[in-house]
């Protein structure tokens, strides 16, 4: 039975020494990534011109645990070990007799858990006499929070920022400048891939798959210059795993287990950071439920397939077997900014086919009203991606409360909301418009799939 803590927190002595690599523990593995060109396996060798080598180790390792470094530790202390709370004033909000928690990410510095592998990246990089990163951000999530990391190691950064968000969200853009990166509107006249866009559409609003495409190609065309990507890859579900593994000793310390975990997915790093620790004590037999909760606007679970593609729109990177809409399908612009990707990280991905996960869809207005609800109950503003975990967590609750279980949940409150603020004001205007994607483009999305190793 639960203690009465509110907070539950772990001293820095507490700190995992380790990453968890769910790799270990599999009975079957994705299939390796392809190369774009010929369809065969890609090699270390293909990936050394964009990563560091520790880091493709890192990529194919099956060692259950792997050491985390001190130097990335000593910086995870500045925030780590973040804390579980026990959501009591949502509980009694919703009458519920669940017991609710949540493992809170948003006290990184840069509001978020995208930190935990970006300042492990950086420290490779520099490990290995890397002396600059390029990467691509969307609302600026992923790009402040390497903009941090390559301060603390002494990294210069170049960010390729989708340029409607560059335009719209200037908050993130100047939290990269304050950190030290450069930060351009993609497509940008400094890459081929950019002249090019912008050649046939001098105002185009720019997408991910192009920033991904230009952010590759001036690392690729740079000895001095690797690429750092901040979700899908196993290597950064890998270090995201530190979230977990503290969730577990928090559970410990309060003598309470979870039911069943809900965490939201885009990329699907913060989810597998949660909840892979835990997929290890279900595959040895607990009984848990794992749910992964994406947006109803990009379904790439509940209505993608799971085949082989590419992992940008510009058909550069290497095809990994995952769950896709297809790399050409645009998702609807939805608030949920992070959670707009066309494929999903191949473990996820493995875990959902194979039934030891499952997924739901929900629509942004029902996700926005849930977040509103535990705002006002918790005082914490979730991210409005956090917000999708959020609400199927309280539709459960009242579940339990019709049935009277009083059961486990956890909730994966990957950031905070604070510079999503223009995403609440569409929501309390009643502005917000809830977007389903339509069968037709999802199939039209799919036909462009590659023959590729099918
Ligand atoms: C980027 C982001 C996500 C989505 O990315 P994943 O790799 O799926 O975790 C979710 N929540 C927050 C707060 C983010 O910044």
């Amino acid at each position: 039975m639960a203690d009465e803590s509110t907070k539950i927190v772990l001293s820095e002595r507490e700190l995992p020494t380790h990453w968890y690599n769910l790799a270990a523990d599999l009975p079957t593995l994705p299939p390796p990534p392809l190369h774009p060109g010929t369809g065969q396996p890609v090699g270390p060798d293909d990936l050394a011109p964009l990563f560091p080598m520790a880091l493709i180790e890192q990529e194919v390792s099956r060692e259950r645990w792997i050491p985390i470094p001190e130097p990335i530790r000593d910086i995870y202390r500045l925030w780590r070990p973040t804390p579980l709370y026990r959501a009591r004033r949502l509980e009694q909000m919703l009458g519920t007799p669940a017991r609710i928690y949540y493992k809170y990410e948003g006290v990184s510095p840069a509001g978020s858990h995208k930190p935990n592998t970006a300042v492990a990246q950086a420290y490779y990089n520099k490990q290995e006499g890397v002396k600059r990163l390029t990467t691509e951000t969307g609302a600026g999530q992923w790009g402040s929070a390497l903009a941090m990391a390559c301060a603390f190691f002494g990294l210069e950064l170049k960010v390729y920022m989708v340029r409607a968000s560059y335009e719209q969200k200037p908050y993130r853009r100047i939290l990269m400048e304050t950190w030290g990166a450069t930060c351009v509107a993609s497509p940008s006249p400094d890459t081929e891939a950019g002249r090019r866009v912008l050649a046939e559409h001098p105002d185009s609003p720019g997408s991910l798959g192009i920033a991904i495409s230009e952010a590759v190609e001036d690392a690729a065309t740079r000895s001095d210059t690797k690429y750092s990507l901040g979700s899908v890859l196993n290597h950064v579900l890998l270090h995201q795993t530190v979230i977990g593994l503290e969730a577990l000793q928090q559970f410990a310390q309060v003598g309470d287990y979870p039911d069943v975990i809900f965490g939201c997915v885009g990329g699907g790093s913060n989810f597998a950071g949660l909840t892979f620790p835990f997929v290890r004590e279900k595959l040895q037999g607990k009984p848990l439920r794992i749910v992964a909760v994406e947006p109803a606007a990009c379904p790439s679970l509940t209505r993608g397939v799971y085949t082989f593609d590419f992992g940008d729109t510009g058909r550069m990177t290497p095809l990994l077997k995952m769950h896709t809409l297809g790399h050409t399908f645009v998702p609807a612009a939805i608030h949920a900014g992070g959670l707009r990707y066309h494929g999903m990280a191949p473990l996820v991905s493995l875990l959902y086919d194979q039934g030891i996960i499952e997924a739901i869809a929900l629509p942004q207005n029902a996700v926005f009203e849930g977040a509103v609800r535990f705002a006002r109950a918790e005082g914490i503003v979730p991210a409005p991606e956090s917000a999708h975990a959020v609400r199927a967590a309280i539709d459960e609750a009242l579940r339990c409360k019709e049935t009277g279980e009083e059961k486990v949940i956890l909730i994966g409150l990957s950031g905070h909301g604070h510079f999503d603020l223009a995403a609440y004001e569409a929501y309390l205007r009643g502005q917000l418009v809830d977007y389903e994607h339509p069968e037709e483009a999802i199939q039209q999305a799919l036909a462009d799939l590659p023959r590729v190793g099918v």
